[in-house]
């Protein structure tokens, strides 16, 4: 093994990387014993020169090093099979019967900066570290050992990448894409664009919670369903085949409600469905309007909120809170006493508690009394490593309108 670089932290700076979190910042940094070259393997000591760990340098990034492993190792084909492979295992456990996920989640699998879902037969990755792109081939490599993937996709047009100075790119890297991809969750087929779709394709994080919510449908007997950002219809198609009498599904994106109209159809549902492209923000406010001493007539048994993040950044949470109010105080106007409440908030910058005193705060306004019948979060292949509070994002609940 080759000397490598080691990277001193100052005095005070190490216990954040003893509990877990691999990311080391620039400002923890005391001084390099010798230059390293970004991209390459260094070794992290703190002041009294104790071994914290080995990880990607990079002098471009907020985040000088991403931490891979506690201890000395060779970061090569092999180091990547056997860490997928650890990985793969746990989704196994906990999504047993799934045969699409996100196989590796960045540093919910000690793998900082990389990303691959699994759609099927095709593997799509992400490098958003200087570090791990430049592994790229091994990473590929590793992959075909182990899943002999149809094709391997990559997906690399991150903001993040710009931070570590990477450019965008984005193509088929091995194999060949079929030209339309039918992607199942929980044996429901949806018709995912691996290229240019969202994400990486389609919403992963939400498969245990397209089925938890759909629970609540045979509870609501002829229920009226409003699936409000639906994208392709994971919400709504799974409350369809639950048997519910009626969904309509909004999203403001045109291709997302035409690729969401082709699901109903192959899954057979279409009947149940109807779908609108408008701005459920403009939707729901057309539909609460109401004249002085008229009510609003409730008219939906269950209605999922699933937007997408409101926020980017800490300063915009202000905003994004009055956002969130918003849909549900009118979303609470809609709903039918008994009727349920689905709702989902992907903003990292927006805790749990601070979600849920938001809705508190609507359904005050909107004179509604809420019992808490659920609470959510990510799929367990987007796993939450406490030690590393970023890992956390999705948060949700159902709530039960009381009265
Ligand atoms: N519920 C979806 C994911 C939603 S992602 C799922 O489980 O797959 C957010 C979606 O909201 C995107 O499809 C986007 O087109 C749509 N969207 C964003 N802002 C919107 C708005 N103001 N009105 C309607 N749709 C919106």
């Amino acid at each position: 093994m080759n000397t490598l670089s080691t990277v001193l932290l100052k005095p005070g700076e190490a216990d954040r990387v003893l509990a877990g979190h691999p990311w080391v910042y620039h400002g923890s940094v005391l001084r390099l014993t010798q230059p390293a070259n970004d991209g390459d393997i260094v070794q992290v000591k703190d002041h009294r020169q104790r071994l914290l760990g080995v990880g990607f340098y990079n002098s471009k990034s907020k985040i000088n090093v991403r931490i891979l492993a506690p201890d000395r190792i060779e970061v090569n084909q092999r180091f990547f099979e056997e860490r997928i492979r650890a990985s793969l295992s746990l989704r196994q456990r906990y999504m047993p019967g799934a045969t699409s996920f996100r196989v590796v989640n960045s540093e919910s699998d000690s793998m900082s900066g990389l990303i691959i879902d699994k759609y099927e037969d095709v593997l799509v990755l992400q490098t958003s570290a200087l570090g791990m792109d430049r592994h790229k081939a091994e990473i590929v490599a590793a992959l075909q050992s182990i899943f002999s993937p149809r094709a391997i996709v990559e997906r690399n047009e991150v903001a993040s990448r710009k931070f570590e100075g990477l450019p965008d790119t984005s193509g088929v890297l091995v194999g060949e894409l079929p030209p339309s991809m039918q992607v199942k969750l929980n044996g429901l087929a949806f018709e995912t664009d691996l290229i240019a779709g969202h994400k990486t394709g389609l919403y992963l994080d939400q498969q245990v919670n397209y089925r938890l919510v759909s629970e609540f449908v045979p509870k609501l007997p002829g229920a009226q369903v409003l699936d409000c950002f639906s994208f392709l219809g994971g919400f709504g198609l799974h409350a369809a085949r639950a048997g519910a009498a009626h969904v309509h599904l909004l999203d403001q994106s045109a291709d997302a409600t035409e690729a969401g109209k082709r699901n109903a159809k192959a899954n057979g549902v279409e009947e149940q469905c109807s779908f609108e492209n408008v701005n459920v923000f403009d939707w729901l406010k057309t539909q609460t309007a109401s004249k002085p001493n008229e009510k609003v007539l409730p008219r939906f048994d269950l209605i999922v909120l699933d937007p997408p993040s409101f926020t980017r950044n800490r300063a915009a949470v202000g905003d994004a809170l009055r956002g969130y109010k918003e849909i549900h105080l009118r979303a609470l106007k809609l709903l039918k006493p008994g009727g349920v409440l689905a709702t989902f908030c992907c903003s990292h910058h927006v805790s749990a508690e601070l979600f849920q005193d938001v809705i508190l705060s609507a359904a005050y306004d909107a004179h509604k009394l809420l019992r808490r019948v659920a609470t959510y979060g990510q799929s367990p292949d987007h796993p939450v490593m406490p030690a590393i509070p970023e890992t956390e994002y999705l948060k949700g609940y159902a709530f039960e309108i009381v009265r």
